[in-house]
C-alpha cells in the first residue's frame, strides 16, 4: 500500500517558511508586490487568480489586480505589461492562461521582463533552466521537485518516466529531474509501447490531461507515482490523470488529486515571488 505524498501539508510548510522571509525582508525595508493580470471572466482562471492573491495576502506580500475585458487589444495588453515592467514597485508579473484566441501567447510571454516572470516561462528563464543556470522555474514542476525532496525520496540514479512534453509541465519537469541526476526518459502521445516505456519507472510523473488514463498496467510494483494532473467528474468531485484507486495498492508513494501537486503550483509560485524580491 503506497505512502500518500501530502501536497497540502508541504505546501503549507513551503508557504510557513515564505511568510517568515517575507517578514525578515519587511525588516530590512524590502517589500514585495505582484500584478496579476486576467483577460477575460472564465471561471477557471478566476479560481487560480483569487487563490493567487489569498496567498500572496498570506505570506504578506501585496498582489495588484489588472482585470482586463475579454475584447482588450493585444497592443493595450503588451502596454500594460511594459508598465509594469518598468515599475520599480512590482517584483513579479504573471498573466493568467489562457488568454484570448485574438492575442498571440507566445508574444505576451516574452513581453514580461524575465526578472520579473515569476511563473518562469519566458524563454530566457526556460533556457536557464536547460543549461543549469538560476533563473525562475516554471511552478507545478519545481513543487513535485518539493515534494519528492521533502518526502524524502531519492532522486539521484532512478529512471524516471515524464509522460507529456508540454512546455509548462513536461519538458521543465524532464529539466529538473535530470539536474537532480534521475535518468529522464520523456513519454508523450506518438511514444510506441507507452506500458512497457512506464512499467520500467522508478518515478513515474503524468501530466497528460486524461482522467484516469495511467492504470496498474504501467506502474512497476513499488514505483513512485505522481499525479499532476486534474479533472472534474460528473458529480463534482477531482481526478487526475493516474486511477488513483488501481495504482495505489503497487506504488511505494503517491499524491492524490485533490491535495497532491495541486496546491504546490502555488506555493511555488509563492517562493518565486519572493526570490523576485532580492534579485
Ligand atoms: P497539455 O495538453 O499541454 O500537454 C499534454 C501532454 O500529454 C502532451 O505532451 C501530449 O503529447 C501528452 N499526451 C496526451 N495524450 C497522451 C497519451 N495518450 N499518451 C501519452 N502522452 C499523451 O497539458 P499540460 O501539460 O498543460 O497539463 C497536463 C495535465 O496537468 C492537465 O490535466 C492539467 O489540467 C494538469 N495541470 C495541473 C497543474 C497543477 O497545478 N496541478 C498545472 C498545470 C497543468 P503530445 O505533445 O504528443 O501532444
Amino acid at each position: 500500500m503506497a505512502v500518500l505524498i501530502d501536497g497540502k501539508k508541504i505546501s503549507q510548510e513551503i508557504k510557513d517558511e515564505l511568510k517568515n522571509k517575507v517578514a525578515k525582508l519587511k525588516e530590512q525595508g524590502i517589500e514585495g508586490a505582484l500584478a496579476v493580470i486576467q483577460v477575460g471572466t472564465d471561471p477557471a482562471s478566476s479560481v487560480y487568480v483569487r487563490n493567487k492573491k489569498r496567498a500572496c495576502e498570506y505570506i504578506g506580500i501585496r498582489s495588484e489586480s489588472y482585470e482586463l475585458a475579454e475584447d482588450t487589444t493585444e497592443e493595450e495588453l503588451l502596454a500594460l505589461i511594459d508598465r509594469l515592467n518598468h515599475d520599480d514597485a512590482i517584483n513579479g508579473i504573471l498573466c493568467q492562461l489562457p488568454i484570448p484566441a485574438h492575442m498571440d501567447e507566445n508574444k505576451i510571454i516574452r513581453a514580461i521582463s524575465p526578472e520579473k516572470d515569476v511563473d518562469g516561462f519566458h524563454t530566457q528563464n526556460v533556457g536557464a533552466l536547460v543549461v543549469g543556470q538560476s533563473g525562475f522555474v516554471s511552478c507545478t514542476p519545481a513543487g513535485v521537485i518539493q515534494l519528492l525532496k521533502r518526502s524524502n525520496i531519492e532522486i539521484a540514479g532512478k529512471n524516471c518516466v515524464v509522460v507529456g512534453r508540454s512546455n509548462i509541465v513536461g519538458k521543465p519537469m524532464s529539466l529538473l529531474m535530470l539536474q537532480e541526476n534521475a535518468t529522464v526518459t520523456i513519454c508523450h502521445s506518438k511514444t510506441a509501447d507507452l506500458k512497457a516505456m512506464c512499467k520500467q519507472a522508478d518515478i513515474i510523473i503524468v501530466a497528460i490531461g486524461k482522467p484516469k488514463f495511467i492504470t496498474e498496467e504501467y506502474v512497476k510494483e513499488g514505483a513512485v507515482v505522481i499525479d499532476v494532473g486534474i479533472h472534474r467528474n460528473a458529480d463534482g468531485t477531482l481526478c487526475g490523470d493516474v486511477d488513483f484507486d488501481q495504482v495505489m495498492p503497487h506504488a511505494a508513494a503517491i499524491t492524490p488529486v485533490p491535495g497532491g501537486v495541486g496546491p504546490m503550483t502555488i506555493a511555488m509560485l509563492m517562493n518565486n515571488c519572493v526570490a523576485s524580491m532580492t534579485r
